[in-house]
This record gives structure tokens, sequence and C-alpha cells, in this order.
């Protein structure tokens, strides 16, 4: 292995200070005293120790963020100052762009580009985003009703902050996902106490000093590490949080909307998906197959766009296996740090070992591995990038989420649009699709068929940080993003007024 580049004196720093969480803008340990390790997927390397929080703190968490709503220093702030407070964090995420992109590469196992032309320019792009809507909040002046009392009278609606709101991310893409919770449910006038994932809880430490630095109120933003079970659980049940917020699996997405109805708290998810990305005969091959790949193995796949179904027309089957196979097996497998990796290590050895599990029961159910499959041997959890062809959807590939570096291919011979789409649409999950075509009627009526919060022609991913992404059935409830993001974090409130 090639010698790393030296980390920043920053993020070393950083490592070696001890690791406390934010509550009410003081940097604490958890009440019992205990922590949880963290370690750098690469070399399975203990890097840091975080707080163990539980109920005790989640508790002073959720009491420090209803404070700070109840008593109206943010929600009553001048809307262009919340604007300008969150426009600074954005400033200060830039400026912090190196030690947050060695910490989230270090601590998730993702490469450098991802981490640093990806994820932190794209938290920043996200705050700003959400930065300009303060200012732009406002509710309708509704028609008056003759039927109602009074012979005049005003009736209008408030956009209100929802409140306290309680939002736990996942391991896969940390900071993009802390501040893809907390921009909008910010500008929106809420509080929040953020639960990030107990194996990449890092970079929203981090991001809890940039909100200090940015001179956000005290209490509004409250970050508390510790797992699921005991914190998220904590946080998800507590009564006087108004909404949860989730990312993650489907599985626990159910486990957080039993836990919400004790005071019926709002819920918003975003949860797992098993993506089409249909391949039409006339698609432009060299866009489509290195896209394919990228779109596959992001994020060593696990992402929950991750294109995990490609359905490939029969004419184009073998070249676009072929093509792919090429691409993925000359990627290079390695520690996120060097600058010449494209595939770091997956999260964990459980997720590596339940990836492998997949691979075998792909053999055995008779897909055929073109490429890949291995795990690498030595430190850290790095695998192989993996492509089965001739799948079907009895299979078990096909059917679960894998959230690993594994894809699954599957002919069609036809060009009948609503066939195509009963194939791509043979899934539980509605998260993303995509169409590779030079046919613009096919690619809109395909658009228009697929069951998936967001689809792409000839591109696979969401639109940007301005326009709704979330899923369709199983893949949840609500949206990230753009306006209805931020609609998700106001109640509407109709005033009648008999005047
Ligand atoms: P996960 O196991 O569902 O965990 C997500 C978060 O929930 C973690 O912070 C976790 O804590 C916490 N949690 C676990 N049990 C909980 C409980 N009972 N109550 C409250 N919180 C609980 O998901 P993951 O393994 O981290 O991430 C992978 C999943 O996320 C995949 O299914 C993927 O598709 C999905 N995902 C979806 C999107 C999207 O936008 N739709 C984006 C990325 C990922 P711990 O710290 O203990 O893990
Ligand atoms: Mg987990």
């Amino acid at each position: 292995m090639n010698a790393l580049p030296p980390l920043n004196p920053e993020t070393i720093k950083f490592l070696q200070a001890p690791r406390r969480m934010l509550i009410d803008g003081a940097w604490v340990n958890a009440a019992s005293g205990e922590t949880l390790d963290v370690f750098n997927p690469a070399t399975e390397e203990k890097i840091a120790t975080v707080p163990a929080g539980g109920a005790a703190d989640i508790d002073a968490a959720v009491k420090a963020a209803r404070r700070a709503f109840d008593d109206g220093k943010w929600t009553r702030m001048a809307a262009s100052e919340r604007g300008k407070l969150l426009w600074k964090l954005a400033d200060l995420i830039e400026a912090n762009g190196p030690r947050l992109t060695e910490v989230e590469v270090l601590d998730n196992g993702m490469a450098l580009n991802p981490a640093g032309k990806l994820a932190v320019p794209l938290a920043a792009a996200t705050l700003r985003y959400y930065a300009g809507w303060p200012t732009k909040i406002t509710g309708d002046v509704i028609a008056p009703d003759p039927r109602m009392p009074g012979a005049e009278t005003l009736t209008y609606t408030r956009k209100e902050p929802i409140g306290v709101v309680g939002q736990i991310t996942p391991w896969n893409y940390p900071l993009g996902m802390a501040t893809m919770k907390l921009a909008p449910a910010l500008a929106a006038g809420c509080t929040v106490v953020l639960k990030p994932a107990e194996q990449s809880p890092l970079t929203a430490l981090i991001l809890g000093e940039l909100v200090q630095q940015a001179g956000i109120p005290d209490g509004v933003v409250n970050i508390v590490t510790g797992t699921g079970e005991a914190a998220g659980a904590a946080l998800t049940a507590h009564p006087l949080v108004d909404k949860v917020a989730f990312t993650g699996s489907t599985e626990v997405g159910r486990l957080i909307l039993k836990a919400a109805a004790g005071n019926l708290k709002k819920v918003s998810l975003e949860l797992g998906g098993k993506s089409p990305f249909i391949i039409m005969p006339d698609a432009d091959l060299a866009k489509a197959i290195p896209s394919a790949v990228y779109s596959s193995f992001f994020l060593q796949g696990q992402n929950c766009m991750c294109s995990s179904r490609l359905f490939v027309h029969k004419t184009i089957f073998d070249s676009v296996m072929d093509g792919m196979a090429k691409i993925a097996s000359g990627m290079k497998i390695g520690p996120g740090l060097d600058p010449t990796t494209n595939l770091g290590p997956l999260i964990s050895s459980e997720q590596l070992e339940r990836v492998q599990g997949y691979v075998a029961s792909g053999r055995d159910e008779g897909a055929t591995l073109v490429t890949g499959g291995k795990r690498l041997p030595g430190k850290g959890y790095f695998m192989e990038p993996t492509v089965f062809a001739h799948a079907n959807p009895k299979m078990k590939i096909v059917r679960d989420e894998i959230f690993g570096p594994v894809t699954t291919a599957q002919m069609f011979d036809t060009d009948d649009v609503d066939a195509i789409a009963r194939l791509a649409n043979d899934t539980d999950y509605g998260l993303v699709g995509s169409v590779w075509t030079q046919n613009v009627s096919v690619a809109h009526k395909l658009a228009a068929r697929i069951r998936a919060g967001t689809v792409g022609i000839n591109h696979h991913g969401p639109a940007g940080n301005n326009a709704p992404f979330g899923g369709f059935k199983q893949s949840g409830w609500g949206r990230e993003f753009g306006k209805e993001a931020l609609d998700l974090y106001f109640e509407t409130k109709t005033v009648f007024a008999n005047l």
C-alpha cells in the first residue's frame, strides 16, 4: 500500500481531544459516564470514543430544545437573521472543509473524492439553499365564506414551526445526512435534537462546534451520540418532542412509527431502496455503462439510491455486462485517504459479512457472477465491486436491499413501456429509478410509470438540493430537499377574524 498523505493538523487535534456531546450549549459526557468506541473501517483501529448517550441525556437535550423553542429566541428571531446564521454555518463548513473531509473518510470509510468534492460542499450548499427560506415563509389570505358569522371577516393562514424535532441519521453519508436534516428544520424555526449513527458520529460533533461558532443560540441544536436502541428510542418516545425525522432502514422506520404513537408525533421517514436502472436498446452506452457502475458502487453501494436492479434490453445485455465488468474490475479498492482510491471499505465487519452472505445467496440461487464477489485479505472491510447477471425477481439479491457493492442485472426483451414499468415496479421500495434512452417519448412515458420519488432520464440519483427527494411505497414518508422538506417542519394555523 502507498504511504497515505499526512493528516491535516486540525484533524489530528480533533481526534486527540476528548469527544463530548452538545446539550444546551455545553459539551458534556453521558450521564452514565459510558462511552462508545469509534473505528476506522479501513484499518479496524479505534480512532475516538464518544459518549454513549441514553434516556437521561436525551431528556436533558429535549428539555433544552423545548426551552429554546418556547422562549422564542429562535422562532421569533428576525427571519433575515435566522437566514444569516444558516449562511454563516455554511461558510464555516467550507472553512473547515479539510478537517471535515478527513474525519468523514476516517470515520465512515468513503473515499476522499465523495467526501471532499461532494459531501462537504453539498452540506454547505444545502444550508445556503435553506438560508434563503426564512424570509420567504408566508401564509395565505383565504376568500371570505358568506355562511360564516360576521358581516366582514378575514381568514388567513400562518406557517408556524412545529416545535422540537428529533432527528436520527444513518452512518452511510454522515455530514450530508446531518445537514440535510438540520437545515430545513432550523429554517422553519424549529429546535432540534440530532442523534447521529453510532458507527459514524464524528462529523456531526464538528458540526456542533460550527453551530456554536456561527452564533446559533444555545439549545437550538443539541447533538446526542449513542445507540439507536438507547438514545434513538428515547428520542422517538419522548413526550416533549413534536416531530421525528428519520433516515435509515425500513425495519427501524417501523419501530420509529410505533414509538412516535405515544404523543402522536409527526413523522417523516427516508428509508431503503432497490432502485431500477433501465437501459433501452437505443441508449448511449458510453454514458449509461459508466453511470451504472458509478451509481451501483457510490459509497461502496452503501447508499439508498444504489442502482441495485439493472434492467437491460436483450440486444445490448452482453455488451453492458462486459462494459460494467471492465470498469468495475479496474476500480481501485483501498483506504479512502489514498487519493487514488475509488472504493473504500464497508462500514463494519458485520456489514461485510451480511453483504458476503448475499453474494453466496446470489450464486446459490443461480445468478451469474460477472465480476467481483470476493472480500480482500488483510485489515479493513474491503470487498470487490460485484455484478450479477441473469438475476430474476424471485432471488433474494433482487428483493432485499443489500446496501453494499453488489448489483443485479435482469434481461428484458420488449419495448412495451407498461411491461417494462411492471418489471421496474416489482419491489416494495420506490425511492429512485432511471431510464437510459435517446427516445424522449419512451423516457417520459417510463418516468410517468415508474413508482419512485425521483426518476432520472439519462441520470440516476437526486436532482439537486432544491428538488424534492424521497420515497413512494416502503421507501418512506415525506421528502428531503427543496420546499417540500421545509413544509414538513410547519404546522398550518388558520386564523378567522369576525371584524
Ligand atoms: P438503521 O439501522 O435503520 O439506523 C439508522 C439510525 O437509526 C441510526 O442512527 C440508528 O442508531 C438509529 N436506530 C436504530 N434503532 C433505533 C430505534 N429502535 N429507535 C430509534 N433509532 C434507532 O440504518 P443504517 O444501518 O444506519 O443505515 C442503512 C439504512 O439507511 C439503509 O436501509 C438505507 O437504505 C437507509 N438510508 C436511506 C436513505 C434515504 O434517503 N432514503 C439514505 C441513506 C440511508 P445506531 O447508531 O445504533 O445505528
Ligand atoms: Mg445501524
